[in-house]
């Protein structure tokens, strides 16, 4: 049966319109879903029976099992198991200015990137708008608190599960329920340049980031096979396309991997390429897997002093949960292997 979690607010008082209930009442059923959190529908008592009984016969309040969970002292990983018994993670970060969850778009990815462990687990399948608020409820439930920034860029790429993907936001940002803030939500994509152009005609204004991680099409293509596809110039046209019709800063994430992309040339290509437009390049310290082809660099100090020299926005991400494997996909990637 569908998940009521897959609904939009104009979805549900359509269906309720459509089906002899009143438009107001779709209001009343997510005030008790993200509001009370209830997850009966027979709880929800300002409904009358017969309300109660069309979303019976249509519809189910699920939730998620949570098959394990790691926690560090600002991080804390969960890993759930979904109806059909497929694995996802999810991230919660807690920072001083808020919580902030790291979401997966779909079950293993297709991409393939070579320095990641989810790109080891083939894509099963996209994750539908439900499976995605659903770890937001459960962590919430399970820690108490709130969740206010919520980060796309967990195991899958989002922009292959574009339409999934966008509801997921839409209803994540519904004032009055969930109303995650636009601005507080980030999309990470690989570069699937056909779908920046298109997000770039989202009317929310959600961040947009950018995996970039290489400053030349050799070691971009060699470290992420959609580089073969859509390479370097095609990327920054769509990303300069992008920022002229929405005005809004890019988030170049760029993680750094010793003697791979972390040397000085390699930081000036980058600045180069990025040089007087809106971007900020957001360095990454690479959180070791258990392959042992690549390495945490250590110069990451020195590659953002020679960004900052050219003047290009330039941030080095906190590490978090190098210790409890908060790493894209690594904790599912130990399970499956287990
Ligand atoms: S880095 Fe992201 S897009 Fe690349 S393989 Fe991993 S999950 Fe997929």
């Amino acid at each position: 049966m569908e998940s009521i979690y897959n609904l939009k607010l104009n979805d549900l008082e359509n269906f309720l319109i459509n089906n002899g209930g009143k438009k107001y009442q779709a209001a009343q059923v997510f005030d008790w879903l993200y509001k009370k959190r209830i997850t009966k529908f027979k709880d929800m008592t300002n409904l009358n029976k017969e309300t109660i009984k069309l979303l019976e016969l249509n519809f189910q309040i699920d939730e998620l099992e949570i098959v394990k969970k790691q926690s560090a002292e600002q991080t804390h990983k969960y890993l759930f198991k979904l109806s059909d018994g497929s694995l996802i993670e999810a991230v919660l970060m807690m920072h001083n200015y808020g919580n902030s969850i790291c979401v997966s778009s779909q079950v293993g990815c297709n991409m393939g990137c070579l320095f990641c462990e989810s790109g080891k687990l083939k894509k099963v399948r996209n994750l539908l708008p439900s499976e995605m608020i659903l770890p937001i409820l459960m962590i919430e439930k399970d820690l108490n608190l709130r969740i206010s920034s919520v980060v796309i860029m967990g195991i899958g790429e989002p922009f292959d599960n574009y339409l999934n993907v966008i509801k997921f936001i839409e209803i994540i940002n519904e004032p009055k329920y969930l109303s995650i803030g636009a601005r507080h939500i980030t999309v990470s994509t690989c570069g699937v340049v056909p779908k920046i152009k298109e997000f770039s005609d989202f009317p929310l204004q959600v961040n947009l980031a950018i995996s970039f991680h290489a400053p030349d099409d050799k070691l971009r293509s060699e470290l992420m096979k959609i580089n073969k596809v859509y390479n370097i110039a095609e990327l920054i046209d769509s990303i300069k396309e992008y920022i002229l019709k929405t005005n809004r800063r890019v988030t170049i994430e760029y993680v750094m991997i010793d003697n791979v992309n972390d040397k000085d040339e390699q930081a000036k290509s980058l600045a180069k390429l990025f040089k007087g437009l809106n971007v900020y390049i957001n360095l990454i310290p690479y959180n070791e897997t258990s392959d042992p082809s690549f390495k945490k660099s250590k110069r990451i100090m020195q590659f953002y002093d020679i960004l900052k020299k050219e003047n290009i926005n330039v941030t080095v991400r906190r590490e978090f949960g190098g210790d409890i494997d908060a790493a894209c996909g690594q904790l599912k990637a130990k399970e499956v292997n287990e």
